[in-house]
């Protein structure tokens, strides 16, 4: 019999993964690791957060419009429930796997302790390509997705949401599904639903205006006006589009924007309101005529004072940190960075703010939608954002503060120092509830 070769040790002994030295997981885990030395007498428990809780594979079988039975692979992997209910969004992509989804899990048991909501981790995905389907075969999907992973998720366990390529009409379908099968509706089993079912005002946009809010005080931090800042996207969906929108607002120019269809580009500012018209009507920034297109590597090349990756993981390389010429690195997506280039980042002076607290935004209103399906009262938008501000600027200046005790954030990176402050919270937590039996 034929022995798969494995080629990379298995992630500190977990027998069920095998990452790559770049993957999601051994990304996380090396952020793990430079996080070690300062978390003192807690790190006894520190073993807690290099394995997840528990993950769930499922199969998703669906009858297709031509008859066909097709099967999915599925995941929920809840990271962390030391600090309340499993949060964290549900990707569908044909490279999801679970080694991906369980680094996700865990970034949002780092990212909800970060801005200290009551949460703890969790993440869940599908390996498909959504856009292979059409809108009845992706309800389908949903609701049986949802069923299978039921054993896992409710209101008070493990509350899902969109993430990437997943929207409020999926939210609806999982809360339906969900709702049917316990026989009660119930809003608060997912956030980021549409407004009519318990959504909240200002989610949609929560995240992109989170990344603008951190950015806005970043850039403040290191004397950046953001007034004529030229600014570069990687992502133009729901959060890399909002943060553009947002800097352009504030006086900022969007040289260059990037997605799966192509890379656009103008010195003198990409008009935000025109390219997100062509994106609604073509499905990409690609071909975008007010603008020159260029090659996808170049886009790393672009001049520019803040770049936000609003992505996928994996993005900035150490080889591509030694190019790009942004001051400021906004993490819109999660795990846009490798261990090396934020080295190599840190090393030239480029500030970064890690995706744990720059991409928090969502998940913050989220929770704000969650309490609000609780207390079925709803908030106006203006309070939504004016709360979102407020939590950010703190939990930001906290973690600012903690990277200032250790010689500033050119020691001491905002990733680790934001690390630090979520695993102190987590373990502190996990040391006083103390283990069962
Ligand atoms: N998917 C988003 C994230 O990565 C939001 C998660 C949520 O709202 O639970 O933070």
């Amino acid at each position: 019999m034929c022995t798969p070769e494995i080629t990379e040790p298995p992630a500190n002994g977990l027998s069920y993964v095998h990452p790559g030295p770049d993957s999601p997981w051994n990304t996380y885990l090396r952020q793990i690791d430079r996080v070690m030395p300062h978390l003192g007498r807690l790190s006894r428990w520190a073993e807690t957060l290099r394995r997840p809780k528990r993950c769930l594979i499922v199969d998703v079988p669906i009858e297709m419009d031509d008859g066909r039975i097709a099967h999915f692979e599925g995941y929920r992997v809840q990271h962390s429930l030391t600090r309340g209910p499993g949060k964290g969004g549900v990707r569908y992509h044909p490279d999801v796997r679970l080694e991906e989804v369980m680094a996700l899990a865990a970034w949002m048991s780092i990212k909800n302790a970060a801005v200290n909501l009551p949460f703890g981790g969790a993440k869940g995905g599908i390996r498909v390509a959504p856009r292979e389907l059409s809108l009845k075969e992706l309800e389908k999907l949903t609701r049986r997705y949802t069923s299978e992973i039921g054993l896992l998720i409710g209101p008070q366990q493990d509350i899902p949401a969109p993430d990437v390529n997943t929207n409020a009409q999926v939210m609806a379908w999982m809360m339906d599904t969900y709702s049917m099968n316990v026989g009660a509706t119930t809003t608060g089993v997912v956030t980021g639903k549409p407004l009519q079912l318990g959504g909240s005002l200002g989610r949609v946009k929560a995240t992109g205006r989170g990344v603008f809010v951190c950015g806005r005080e970043a850039a403040r931090r290191i004397a950046l006006p953001l007034e004529g800042a030229r600014v570069a996207v990687q992502g133009f969906g729901n959060v890399g589009s909002a943060a553009a929108e947002l800097f352009q607002q504030a006086g900022g120019r969007i040289v260059a924007v990037q997605d799966h269809t192509g890379t656009v580009w103008r010195e003198a500012g990409l008009e935000v309101a025109e390219l997100m018209l062509h994106v609604q009507r073509t499905g990409g920034v690609g071909g975008f005529r007010a603008a020159q297109g260029m090659e996808a590597e170049a886009f790393w090349d672009v001049p520019c004072d803040v770049l936000i990756p609003a992505a996928l993981e994996g993005q900035i390389t150490a080889e591509r940190a030694q190019r790009l010429h942004a001051r400021l690195v906004l993490e819109g997506a999660n795990g846009p960075t490798l261990p090396a280039a934020d080295d190599v980042l840190t090393g030239r002076g480029v500030l970064v703010v890690p995706d744990v607290i720059c991409n928090a935004g969502g998940v913050t209103v989220s929770y704000f939608e969650w309490v609000q399906d609780f207390s079925s009262f709803f908030w106006s938008e203006d309070e939504v954002n004016q709360r979102l501000d407020r939590i950010l600027v703190q939990a930001l200046q906290h973690i600012w503060e903690t990277a200032e005790q250790h010689g500033g954030w050119r020691q001491m990176s905002l990733r680790t120092a934001t690390f630090a402050v979520a695993c102190e919270r987590i373990l502190s937590a996990r040391e006083m509830r103390g283990l069962y039996p």
